[in-house]
């Protein structure tokens, strides 16, 4: 395995369960996750049940009651989703909010518990060579390594995809994502945990409470051009990101004044692959289908794959290319139609006309009056997928 984030170390901790000897190469001597927040919705909770990880996490987790989305200036709500106990109650599995570092730790820390897996921190897998019978990798110091199959989960600026895709680079989206976590008040913590979408032009801001850390996380949206092709994540100015939302309400305002250290984070995402593996090598997570977070499921798609190919490989133990096959069937079309499907809430949260704002709103806010769980049931063919059974 080469990656140890969130997608590596819940493949690694899969295959380990599924049976298999895991050896875990992981670039950075510190594979710690940075500060800011992840929405896990019934899918992603059911890989992470399947993972055993279900009840280790839940205590570090809020669960939220419900999405809205809201305008700014005059703050309406044009649509809400109803989460909590509703989404547990249709999906079989609850809706998280963690931090990142929260389930990457658990992730990271059952894996490396677990007998099966060992994990090398600091080494970078530069190059992998495939034979008829195994794949031989070589790793930034020098040394080699040997195995019946290598898994890629390098992230969205993946060496490894090359091997299985050719060459091909990640795609910037021309959006441009703020990331800070504030301190919540009391005040804050008394309302209802609720995640927040704050549709403005071309922008948009989402708010959710990470009430067992007492912090709130931010992540804004911004259309535009990168600064530099080399700043995928640089440390921005409160400032600039107030330019960015500020005056929008005073709800937002007041979150806004709390930011200290921001991050700049220009979005990348990775053209589907059709097929994602090439004999003994395979990719899973964001090395395969890097999408826009606009639906919350970048992390989720890579709990899924993690789960899908210890299952498929369990079930095809003795032939490892087919097995990486069936893998790769199983799960291309479902991240394709998530990745189309993040693209768009991008346009729906975008909008700049003011006649397309007014037609599209006050249609989501009719359905929402109207039929309240209709938002919701949008997308049922998402949240009630199993991993454990696909
Ligand atoms: C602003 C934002 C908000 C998001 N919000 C959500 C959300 O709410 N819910 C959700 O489900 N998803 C969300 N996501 C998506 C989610 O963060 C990613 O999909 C997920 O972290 C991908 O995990 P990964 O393990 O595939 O990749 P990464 O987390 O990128 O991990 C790759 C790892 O591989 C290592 N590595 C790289 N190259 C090598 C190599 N050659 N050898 C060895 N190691 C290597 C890296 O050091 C790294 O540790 C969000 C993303 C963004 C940008």
């Amino acid at each position: 395995m080469a990656g140890g984030g969130i997608g590596g170390a819940a493949a690694a901790l899969a295959l380990a369960r599924a049976g298999f000897a895991v050896r875990l190469f992981e670039a950075r001597p510190d594979p710690a996750e940075a500060g800011a927040g992840l929405q896990i919705a019934a899918n992603g909770v059911k890989a992470l049940r399947w993972l055993g990880l279900e009840d280790a996490v839940a205590p570090f987790a809020t669960r939220p009651e419900r999405l809205e989305l809201r305008l700014p200036g005059s703050g309406r709500t044009v649509s809400r989703v109803a989460l909590g106990a509703a989404h547990a109650g249709r999906y079989g599995a609850p809706y998280f909010h963690l931090h990142r570092a929260d389930l990457h730790r658990a992730l990271f820390e059952a894996a490396r518990s677990h007998p099966a897996v060992s994990i090398e921190l600091g080494r970078r897998v530069t190059r992998a060579v495939q034979t008829a019978g195994e794949v031989s990798i070589e790793l930034d110091n020098g040394d080699t390594a040997e195995g019946r199959a290598l898994i890629g989960a390098d992230g969205v600026r993946s060496a490894l995809r090359e091997g299985v895709a050719g060459i091909d680079a990640p795609v910037f989206t021309g959006m441009t994502a703020w990331r800070a976590v504030v301190p919540a008040t009391d005040a804050d913590l008394a309302r209802p945990p609720v995640a927040t979408v704050w549709m403005g032009r071309g922008r948009h801001l989402v708010t959710y409470p990470l009430a067992t850390r007492r912090e709130i996380n931010l992540i804004g949206v911004v259309e535009e051009k990168p600064a530099t092709d080399e700043s995928w994540l640089a440390a921005g100015a409160p400032a600039d990101m107030a330019a960015d939302f500020g005056g929008w309400h005073a709800e937002t305002d007041a979150l806004l004044q709390r930011v200290t250290a921001p991050w700049r984070w220009p979005l990348y995402e990775r053209h589907p692959l059709s097929v994602w593996s090439a004999g003994r090598v395979a990719q899973r997570g964001d090395a395969c289908h890097a999408m826009p977070p606009f639906l919350a499921q970048g992390a989720c798609m890579a709990l899924e794959d993690a789960v899908v190919l210890a299952r498929r490989m369990a079930a095809r133990p003795g032939d490892v290319a087919h097995a990486l096959r069936d893998y790769s069937e199983a799960r291309r079309e479902r991240t394709m139609k998530v990745q189309r499907a993040s693209w768009a809430n991008a346009w729906r949260f975008h909008l700049a006309h003011p006649v397309l704002r007014t037609c599209v709103y006050g249609g989501l806010a009719a359905i929402s009056a109207l039929v309240p769980s209709g938002p919701g049931r949008m997308y049922d063919w998402l949240y009630r997928y199993d991993p454990a059974t696909a």
